[in-house]
């Protein structure tokens, strides 16, 4: 990594993310007061939470005197985007495994990551879920010689630690902070740095995302060697899976948009949004609570 350009890039990165208030009419009835965490503001290329999963990977890549980056995601993933233009802004090459098989022409995020410099490769779906295993790392290490290895999503201990960071970022008292929940890494970094009186909500994008409570908690014990008991995660709004979407979840994006100018990502932020204002209509926020939603990427352009 250059240090002058990954300077440069943390120089151009919106940080600390601006917080703005919701003002909607459908809250206020609910009596609960909302603000949006816009992370999906920090970079453009480099958005959100994979800015902040990628902060504390990127330097260690560094400090351990690593020119490459390999990393894992399937051909849709905002990870994968992020770590070839975060890689490329930084002075890194970039190798992304791409789970199942290509498919030419490539799709917007894969040649969008081959734009940036990124080179990919290909695993089918069987070794791709064993893709941890010292015997397909070694191999890759055969092929492609030493690299960082920053795992799918770059949800590991670093990533939760970079996602910690959002709480201290913002000003103002709140109750709750809501975020949506891929492999709850963002979760797990969120609610380990909340005040006693605070609370974390995940909502989960999957179905059967039932593992996520295990997952998060078992991050927060690598990350930070302790857990917190002041997150819980909703499993109620995932509109069939993950990337799985219906009319009701697009009549929601397009009414949001018409009044908040705001496009949310449907894969993740959208869901979250539709469970806020569920929760709220449902009286699950007790009356005057201030509710922070992380925006935690945005729409990929396609
Ligand atoms: C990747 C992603 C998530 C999932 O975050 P996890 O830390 O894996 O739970 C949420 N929102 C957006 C917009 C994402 O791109």
């Amino acid at each position: 990594m250059s240090a002058a350009a990954s300077g440069l890039f943390a120089a151009s990165l919106r940080l600390p993310s601006p917080v703005e208030p919701l003002k909607d009419d459908r809250l206020r009835a609910a009596g609960v007061d909302v603000w949006l965490k816009r992370d999906d503001l920090i970079h453009p290329d480099v958005p959100g939470n994979k800015w902040r999963k990628l902060k504390y990977n990127l330097a260690e890549a560094a400090r351990a005197g690593q020119t490459t980056l390999l990393t894992f995601g399937g051909a849709y993933s905002n990870h994968i985007r992020a770590t070839a233009a975060a890689g490329r802004y930084c002075g890194f090459s970039a190798i992304g495994i791409i789970r199942g098989e290509e498919h030419l022409p490539l799709n917007p995020s894969l040649s969008f990551a081959v734009d940036h410099g990124m080179r990919l490769s290909y695993i089918n779906r069987a070794d791709y879920r064993h893709k941890g295993d010292a015997e397909i790392i070694g191999s890759l290490r055969q092929q492609f010689g030493e690299f960082y290895l920053i795992p799918e999503g770059g949800s590991n201990d670093l990533g939760v630690r970079g996602c910690a960071e959002i709480p201290a970022e913002i000003a103002m008292d709140f109750d709750t902070i809501c975020c949506a929940c891929g492999t709850g890494a963002t979760l797990a970094g969120v609610a380990a740095d909340l005040h006693d009186s605070q609370r974390a909500l995940g909502f989960s994008v999957l179905k059967g995302g039932e593992f996520l409570e295990r997952d998060v908690a078992e991050m927060q014990q690598a990350a930070f060697g302790r857990q917190s008991a002041n997150w819980r995660i909703e499993h109620r709004f995932h509109f069939g899976g993950f990337a799985r979407r219906n009319a009701e979840l697009d009549n929601f994006i397009a009414d949001f948009a018409a009044r908040h100018c705001l496009a949310l990502d449907w894969v993740y932020v959208a869901k979250m949004m539709f469970g806020i204002y569920s929760l709220a209509r449902q009286g699950a926020f007790s009356p005057g609570s201030r509710v922070i939603a992380v925006i935690t990427g945005r729409q990929a352009p396609s």
